[in-house]
């Protein structure tokens, strides 16, 4: 062999066109190894996914016939670290060329660059062709610009790409149907059943835990139900598109105890592997929409389109713009330990409870959840984002951190002080109410704040906003919640700081 491509194991794209001719000078790599499996505590069903998706891959790889090298966590000659493996590689086959593609991750692209340059034999570096956007498109359109507001960034892509456009305005005549799209699921309503794969990933899960790698979470290795091969990522989109689009828009930010997934599209580990390119995710959803002639609404649609031009795109230009400044932010200071409780579910707050309970069994929970659950609980108790990060970094099937640290730290605990968010996600139980079922069920009381059995989001929400006063108040977004604070009687005002305080102090016992 005469050149070495790398594939790493979010670069599961087959469209791309390193495979187009078939090169027997070219040897393929993959590699499982435990510098990706310990970085976090991954959860089970994630490293399982990735190691069985990069296993088909390099079968359909070696189907097409292109020369690959697999390398398992347990092979002997695995020295488990990209840099020793390569350079086996390179000596044993007196390889003349290094090739890699743009990792999406800021401490994989620094890794790269500095070995390629330390090589001594030549090498290239290719992009991956998986996004609209390049990596530093999003930073260029606001060069010149007051802001870095998402609404801008989508509109543009909107217009770029030609997408949901009526000439030069928007298909339905608005930007954003967001409006329409907050409803609560109705009593007796059953969402249509997710799409569960039969994988068999027994031997994956079998290296994982002879090689002792600490992860986090159920599974069940025989039956095991996310894609793994672009086929079943295919028959997924199959699936939303026929299925969960009809109601996507509508039922986007409901929660409910008996359903772990509503009509989301569960899409987001097939993408984020490249098993699936956005692109082809945007077109499925229009030609659906297209073909259903009128049976879909556009606020279905748009809501879905916004997620993925909008959001995805978006977080990682603001990635690349911010990185590597954004993974040490932490604008309110936060330094509190993450309660043992979100690593077992064991919690009497039902919706927490039930969100992370979810997500240990099925390395999912869907953006409300982990927006206005999770999420809101460590920001308004002050968890320190390092903790926060760790977490979602692990148990979520789609972490990777381009996408999590950007959502975590930035949209959702607002450490980076208002770069991803015009203001902090916080609600109190009025809104979880207002969306879910949680607090039927719950032992606490949403209507209370203080109180042996009040809701501890009511005064967790009160005492944050007092807290980081001087940080917040100025925000117009938030002249509100200060007004209503500022009408309460000294008294009442005391009794729910003292409530937080406790909630505070006794936070593993919630
Ligand atoms: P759907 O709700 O069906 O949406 C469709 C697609 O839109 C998703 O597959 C995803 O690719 C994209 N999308 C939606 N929202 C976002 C968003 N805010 N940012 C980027 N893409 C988005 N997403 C990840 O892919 N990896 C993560 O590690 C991750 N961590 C998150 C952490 C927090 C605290 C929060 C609030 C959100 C996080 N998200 C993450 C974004 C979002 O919650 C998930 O993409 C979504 O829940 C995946 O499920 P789905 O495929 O069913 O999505
Ligand atoms: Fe969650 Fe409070 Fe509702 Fe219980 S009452 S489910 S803790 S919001």
């Amino acid at each position: 062999y005469k050149t070495l491509r790398l594939i790493l194991g979010d670069q599961l794209n087959l469209q791309h066109p390193w495979y187009a001719e078939r090169d027997p000078s070219i040897l393929y790599v993959l590699m499982e190894i435990r510098t990706e499996t310990d970085y976090v505590w991954h959860h089970i069903q994630k490293a399982c996914a990735f190691f069985a998706a990069m296993e088909a891959f390099a079968a359909n790889l070696q189907q097409l016939e292109h020369a690959v090298h697999y390398l398992k966590l347990d092979d002997p000659a695995n020295q488990q670290s990209i840099a020793a493996n390569c350079g086996n590689l390179i000596q044993q086959h007196q390889i003349k060329k290094f090739e890699y593609q743009l990792p999406d991750e800021y401490r994989l692209d620094e890794m790269l660059k500095a070995y390629s340059k330390q090589l001594g034999i030549a090498s290239q570096v290719y992009d991956t062709e998986h996004f609209f956007s390049s990596r530093d498109e999003l930073g260029l359109f606001f060069a010149s610009k007051k802001g870095l507001l998402m609404e801008t960034f989508y509109r543009e892509m909107r217009k770029k790409h030609g997408i949901l456009l009526n000439g030069k305005e928007p298909a339905g005549g608005k930007w954003n149907f967001d409006e329409e799209n907050r409803r609560k699921l109705p009593k007796n309503h059953k969402p249509y059943p997710p799409l569960l794969f039969n994988n068999n990933v027994r031997p994956q899960y079998n290296r994982l835990v002879q090689a002792g790698v600490k992860t986090i979470g159920n599974i069940n290795p025989e039956q095991f139900y996310w894609p793994i091969s672009r086929e079943q990522a295919l028959e997924l989109l199959q699936h939303f598109t026929a299925h969960c689009l009809p109601l996507f828009g509508t039922f986007q930010d409901a929660m409910h105890t008996d359903e772990w997934s509503i009509y989301h599209a569960r899409l987001s580990f097939a993408m984020n592997s490249k098993m699936l390119s956005p692109k082809e995710v945007v077109q499925a959803a229009i030609a659906a929409w297209q073909s259903a002639a009128g049976e879909i609404g556009i606020n279905q649609l748009e809501g879905f389109i916004r997620q993925i031009l909008g959001w995805r795109e978006y977080m990682r230009g603001i990635y690349w713009l911010k990185m590597p400044d954004f993974a040490n932010s932490n604008y309110f200071e936060h330094s509190r330990k993450l309660p043992d409780w979100y690593w077992t579910g064991k919690t009497k707050m039902n919706c927490l409870k039930h969100s992370i309970g979810q997500s240990l069994q099925h390395a999912y929970a869907h953006h409300i959840q982990r927006l206005m659950i999770t999420g809101n609980f460590a920001l308004l108790a002050g968890i320190d984002p390092d903790d926060v990060d760790f977490w979602y970094l692990g148990i979520y099937i789609d972490a990777i951190e381009w996408v999590e640290i950007t959502n975590t730290r930035g949209m959702s605990q607002f450490a980076d002080g208002g770069i991803t968010g015009s203001k902090p996600y916080t609600a109190s139980a009025n809104y979880i109410h207002k969306q879910s079922n949680y607090c039927e069920q719950c032992k606490y009381d949403r209507s209370k704040r203080i109180g042996d059995d009040a809701c501890p989001f009511n005064s967790l929400y009160w005492n944050f906003h007092d807290q980081h006063r001087a940080k917040l108040q100025h925000n117009p977004r938030l002249s509100m919640v200060y007004r209503l604070w500022d009408r309460m009687t000294a008294q009442d005002r005391e009794a729910i700081l003292l409530r937080a305080d406790y909630c505070l102090e006794y936070i593993e016992e919630l």
